[in-house]
């Protein structure tokens, strides 16, 4: 298997990271992960636009131009015969003895790999169960940071409970999930947290939002509380992986009839017919 490191191609014995790595040591870096169907980069624009977005709020300089990144990430996938997959990418502050302001001197590190993936097709038909969390991450959540330790925690005890994922609150607001964007429909409105410093803005929310335009389904980009969140008629969490995945149970209780609601079956049929895969889900 083949691995990006900076701008080279090497095995990933080859791999070396400094002890002193500011990823390492400090989550200080920030990641992107591009789906890949059918050997092609799923919305690659959008996903190395965010990546380059997320590395210029933390003063990360990209050592490389947009094209020249698309391009490394295309070569990875073809060098690693990836059809149905992704890739993760990272980039660091480097390393240096260990300080918390910035070295004097480091050159950023990136490191790329890919892995096969399939779809969730099994969760993505009977939908999951999710678990309310509070949301005690920092106020930057629009950044796509290493630093994943509040995402982490809250994951962890939704699995510990039974349940796929986190629904992160911060007191009655629902924010987003651990590893996704959070949705509710009630008498055919979306609702969704707007794109502010508390959440990510999925790659995947942004397609969902302009599916609801061609598909007639009115948005509102309004958070929910907890209490209107369990009133909704359908629940349904996004990410480049998960696409688009029914919540069929919040913290215990069933939301709507307990089964994959027809509006998040019809935005499923619409994000399908984008991918050209000829299969249905
Ligand atoms: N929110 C968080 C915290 C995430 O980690 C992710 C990504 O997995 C998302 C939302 C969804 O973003 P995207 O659709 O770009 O994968």
């Amino acid at each position: 298997e083949w691995i990006l490191h900076k701008d080279e191609f090497i095995q990933e014995d080859e791999l070396k990271i400094s002890k002193e790595d500011r990823g390492y040591q400090f989550g200080d870096g920030i990641y992107e992960v591009i789906r890949v169907y059918n050997g092609n980069l799923y919305t690659a624009k959008e996903h190395i636009d965010r990546f380059y977005a997320s590395a210029e709020k933390v003063k990360i300089v990209v050592p490389y131009t947009k094209d020249v990144f698309h391009k490394l990430m295309y070569d990875l996938v073809e060098k690693n015969e990836i059809n149905n997959g992704q890739v993760y990418v990272q980039i660091t502050r480097g390393s240096y003895v260990r300080q918390h302001q910035f070295p004097a001197d480091s050159s950023p590190v990136v490191v790329g790999y890919t892995k096969t993936v399939e779809r969730p097709v099994e969760l993505m038909r009977n939908g999951a169960r999710a678990k309310f969390i509070e949301d005690m991450r920092w106020l930057r959540c629009d950044i796509k940071s290493l630093n994943l330790l509040g995402n982490v925690l809250a994951k962890q005890e939704a699995y510990e409970d039974g349940c796929y994922e986190a629904v992160l609150h911060r007191g009655e607001i629902i924010t987003e999930g651990s590893s996704s964007n959070m949705y509710g429909i009630k008498d055919g409105v979306l609702y969704t947290h707007p794109a502010t410093n508390l959440i990510l803005d999925g790659i995947t929310r942004r397609t969902i939002l302009g599916l609801c335009e061609e598909v007639g389904i009115t948005v509102q980009e309004t958070s929910m509380t907890k209490v209107q969140a369990l009133k909704m008629d359908e629940f349904f969490m996004s990410s480049t992986t998960a696409e688009i995945i029914p919540l069929t149970e919040l913290d215990g209780f069933k939301i709507g009839n307990g089964e994959r609601g027809p509006l998040t079956e019809k935005l499923q049929q619409a994000f399908e017919a984008k991918l050209n895969l000829g299969v249905e889900v």
